[in-house]
């Protein structure tokens, strides 16, 4: 049964809403090794299965870095410093990454953390992975997330 998991960054800027079949305890969780991730301590997950929804309050404060190959939105609120999803533009839609640390659940039901390397990948081969791996998102307006 799909299950909605509710989080966002600290101020409330950015709120996401994870739909996903799949329970706490079994989800992937990556702590991606890679020079920004590390400094985060970032610890991802995804299910191609399921639906990211994001909501953001104010545009304006909301950082969308990128760095590596370019291709990736690495979206930080910039009112609290919260680095809640990355995004990648697809021809379908966009995939999203879901950093588990900004969901409002106990942080203590996910399974340990196993860290990913992905430095070497080629444009095509990240893409590739993260179509296996990574969220169909959506952007909606606030309020559906408030
Ligand atoms: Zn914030």
């Amino acid at each position: 049964m799909t299950e909605i998991h509710r989080g966002g960054c600290h101020c409330g800027n950015i709120r996401v809403a994870y739909l996903t079949a799949k329970p706490v305890a079994e989800w992937p969780i990556r702590a991606c090794q890679c020079s920004f991730c590390r400094k985060h301590g970032v610890r991802a997950t995804g299910d191609p299965e399921g639906r990211l929804e994001i909501a953001i309050a104010d545009e304006a404060k909301v950082d969308r870095y990128r760095f590596g190959l370019r291709i990736t939105d690495f979206l930080i609120c910039r009112a609290c410093g919260v680095y809640v999803s990355a995004l990648v533009e697809e021809p379908g839609g966009l995939l999203a990454t879901l950093i588990v640390n900004t969901l409002d659940l106990p942080q203590d039901g996910f399974p340990d953390p196993a860290p990913a390397h992905y430095d070497d990948e080629t444009e095509e081969q990240r893409f590739a992975r993260r179509r296996l791996r990574w969220t169909p998102a959506v952007m909606v307006p606030p309020p559906a997330l408030a």
